[in-house]
């Protein structure tokens, strides 16, 4: 089910309360959304005469609407309304294709994949690049670095980014600390782990890049999108191994 946007246009006065105050009057289009964010636009540019983004409460009582968040509170007294209505309003972002549940447009919005048409949401990492390539499942494809470029559904449960790391790193790389093997799990996010957790808590937050070499440390080196970086991020690159100046 979607949200509503309710839309009024109409001769109306607002008045803003709150950083600054404000007084205007004339024909607008008031715009109330889903997230309780008020915009009152008038005949010119972009942006709003007055507005109020994700007010903690919005009512509309006879022909005044008033919204309120802390100290801030706008009011618009509709004198002369010419047309309202409530609209069914979705997230908006860039197609990347088609819901196989409902059939209406697959888009990318920060942070996941979500239908125009119905609820459906796939959460994505923020690198991630979704793909042409359409899964067995109807779902687009999405390719991400973590290691190596991993190709997988969008969908984690049709298909997981994790195991297809854990295919290729997992015990491939050994704890600096006490030589055992560093497994590829999720805690919050995905690591490379000692297997001796907890006697040994060493972990690394995997990086978002291809294995191009290995550190002086030991550990792999990583192309990301910052520079080469090593698996362990307090590991300096640019300190050579043994400072020649330093008197031994
Ligand atoms: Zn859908
Ligand atoms: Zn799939
Ligand atoms: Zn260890
Ligand atoms: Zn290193």
């Amino acid at each position: 089910m979607h949200d509503a946007t309710r839309v009024i246009a109409g001769e109306c006065t607002t008045v803003f309360e709150g950083t600054r105050e404000r007084e205007q009057r004339g024909d607008v289009l008031v715009v109330v959304k889903p997230d309780n964010t008020v915009l009152v636009h008038d005949a010119a540019g972009y942006q709003p005469v007055a507005w109020l983004t994700r007010a903690e409460t919005v009512t509309m009582d006879g022909t005044r609407l008033e919204a309120t968040d802390g100290d801030q509170h706008l009011a618009v007294d509709i004198h002369e309304e010419i047309a309202s209505g409530r609209y069914p309003v979705s997230a908006a972002g860039e197609p990347v294709g088609e819901c196989p549940d409902c059939g209406a447009a697959l888009v990318r919005v920060a942070g996941a994949v979500v239908c125009t048409g119905c609820d459906a949401r796939y959460g994505l990492p923020g690198d991630a690049t979704v793909l042409d390539a359409t899964c067995s499942c109807g779902l687009p494809r999405m390719r991400v670095e973590r290691g190596r470029e991993i190709e997988v559904c969008i969908d984690r449960d049709c298909e997981s980014m994790d195991e297809a790391v854990a295919q290729s790193f997992d015990r491939e790389w050994d704890c600096p600390n006490c030589e055992g093997d560093l497994r590829i799990i999720r805690r919050g996010g995905l690591m490379a782990g000692c297997e001796h957790y907890p006697e040994c808590d060493t972990g690394f937050a995997f990086p978002a890049g291809v294995v191009v070499g290995e550190c002086a440390c030991g550990l792999p080196l990583f192309e990301t999108a910052g520079g080469q970086r090593c698996l362990d991020a307090t590991c300096d690159l640019s300190a050579p191994e043994v400072d020649p100046a330093q008197p031994s």
